[in-house]
């Protein structure tokens, strides 16, 4: 029989939590990120089974593993049912190459796969305790978006959106801005850096506990575990029993590289992971070097929310791989770098071959893509070509498209000439009235700014 987990924090300085105490606290006490102290392992019976299940099914299975004792199973199905309600296309492109398409969710992007979850997640452990939490979010393009979608409306939770005015473009702010009630957003003169550590200095901050702040960053563990299921999904969906994948993931704050390696050690037969970043290539070097330096402040790439110097969920990966990063980027163990670069390969893949890879896809396959799904098809063209002779020619890849190329039509229609056709989801925006503020890259006008309009 399965037992209760407990999640631990990465600096190893906090007290163990059960899921949901660690999901409405976000970061840790010790300002590290909450992991399963065991990742729980599913039978190879059980994966084979998700084969002809529907994809909420396949959450609710997977998911259930880690919130054993947590939450009642007809309390998860509604939750899933509720939130998984859209389309998660594979498509084929070439011999058994795929992509995945995570961008047919309300706001168009991968990241509303996590926020809804944790949405409903949290807003029924909120209901039970009858709680209150205001959730403090730093994006780089779609958090903010997916993640104010999925708690506007709320009773019991408000939301504050930060992000840099100049790294995002014109819908996705409007797809924060127009939403109003619950939802505010700040515009910074900053990166997504800066924002990130304005947020983490406010959680760590004891002047404002009463606020009962929290994250839906993807530092927190209620963001991660939905991220699991859609690499069991395309698995269950394309594998023959037994078969090993490849998966390409493209990434910034990494995420969704790491519900890719949770769901590695949970037991599917993953070959291996390429992580495809931009030129952000903290990580690349990393892997490769085994040194750790992170890029301030981060580069600005077309593929603007993997704009990322400093990947939160490296943290986290490193915890996987026995090692220890504390929240500044410093190693204080070293992680088994052998077996990482055994089951992970990185690449950094620059503007320029982004939008090349854009064109040659279009022309090629009819594949249409945005920068970001992009950058990991590139990343997974430049892995087939190194290992040309040790790959087999029936090898199964599924690249991860991450967003609808609608949200990038400037640059899809210079490089391919068609205008991509919006999704229902962001038709209408364009004329909506906004809702928000300035705010000065500096904590102490953020934390007025909060003690403000939170009393
Ligand atoms: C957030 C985002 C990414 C990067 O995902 P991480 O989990 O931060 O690595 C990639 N593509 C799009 C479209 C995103 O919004």
């Amino acid at each position: 029989m399965e037992k209760q987990l407990q999640f631990y924090s990465t600096n190893l300085n906090a007290d163990n939590l059960r899921f949901h105490e660690a999901l409405l606290k976000g970061q840790a006490p010790d300002k590290g990120l909450y992991m399963p102290v065991a990742i729980p392992l599913i039978p190879t019976d059980e994966i084979e089974s998700f084969s002809n299940m529907e994809y909420w099914e396949i959450a609710f299975h997977v998911t259930k593993h880690f919130l054993y004792g947590e939450i009642s199973d007809q309390e998860l199905e509604k939750i899933v049912r509720d939130a998984y309600d859209y389309d998660v296309p594979l498509d084929h492109v070439c011999e058994r190459k795929y992509v995945m398409r995570l961008d047919r969710g309300p706001t168009a992007s991968f990241k509303d796969f996590a926020a809804r979850m944790m949405g409903r997640l949290m807003q029924h452990y909120l209901k039970a305790g009858n709680r209150h939490l205001l959730i403090l979010t730093a994006t780089s393009g779609d958090t903010g978006s997916a993640v104010a979608n999925a708690f506007y409306g709320l009773d019991n939770i408000d939301i504050v959106v930060l992000f840099p005015k100049g790294e995002v473009t014109d819908r996705q702010r409007k797809q924060m801005t127009t939403l109003g009630k619950n939802v505010r957003v700040l515009s910074l003169e900053a990166k997504f850096d800066d924002c990130q550590a304005l947020v983490k200095q406010a959680f760590a901050d004891p002047g404002l506990d009463y606020l009962q702040l929290s994250s839906a960053n993807s530092i927190n563990i209620g963001r991660l575990i939905p991220q699991t299921v859609y690499y069991f999904y395309a698995y269950a969906r394309l594998a023959s029993p037994g078969e090993q994948i490849i998966f390409s993931v493209p990434s910034g704050n990494f995420g969704d590289m790491m519900g890719g390696v949770l769901a590695m050690k949970m037991g599917l037969p993953v070959k291996r992971f390429i992580i495809a970043t931009n030129e952000n290539d903290e990580f690349p070097n990393y892997l490769s070097s085994g040194k750790y330096n992170k890029i301030e402040p981060s580069r600005n790439c077309i593929s603007s929310a993997m704009n990322v110097g400093h990947p939160s969920n490296l943290v986290r990966l490193l915890a996987v791989y026995g090692g220890i990063m504390d929240e500044k980027g410093n190693i204080r163990k070293k992680a088994d770098m052998e077996l990482m670069r055994k089951e992970i390969w990185s690449v950094s893949i620059t503007d320029e071959e982004t939008r090349k890879t854009i064109g040659d896809a279009w022309k090629q396959w009819k594949l249409l893509l945005e920068p970001h799904g992009s950058v990991g098809w590139a990343g997974l063209m430049r892995y087939v070509g190194c290992l040309e002779n040790q790959l087999p020619a029936d090898q199964l890849c599924v690249s991860l498209e991450t967003a609808h190329p609608a949200k990038f039509p400037d640059e899809i229609r210079k490089i391919t000439g068609m205008d991509p056709q919006l999704p229902l989801s962001l038709q209408g925006i364009d004329h909506k009235h906004e809702f928000l503020s300035d705010l000065a890259n500096n904590y102490q006008d953020f934390k007025s700014w909060l003690i403000e309009n939170y009393k």
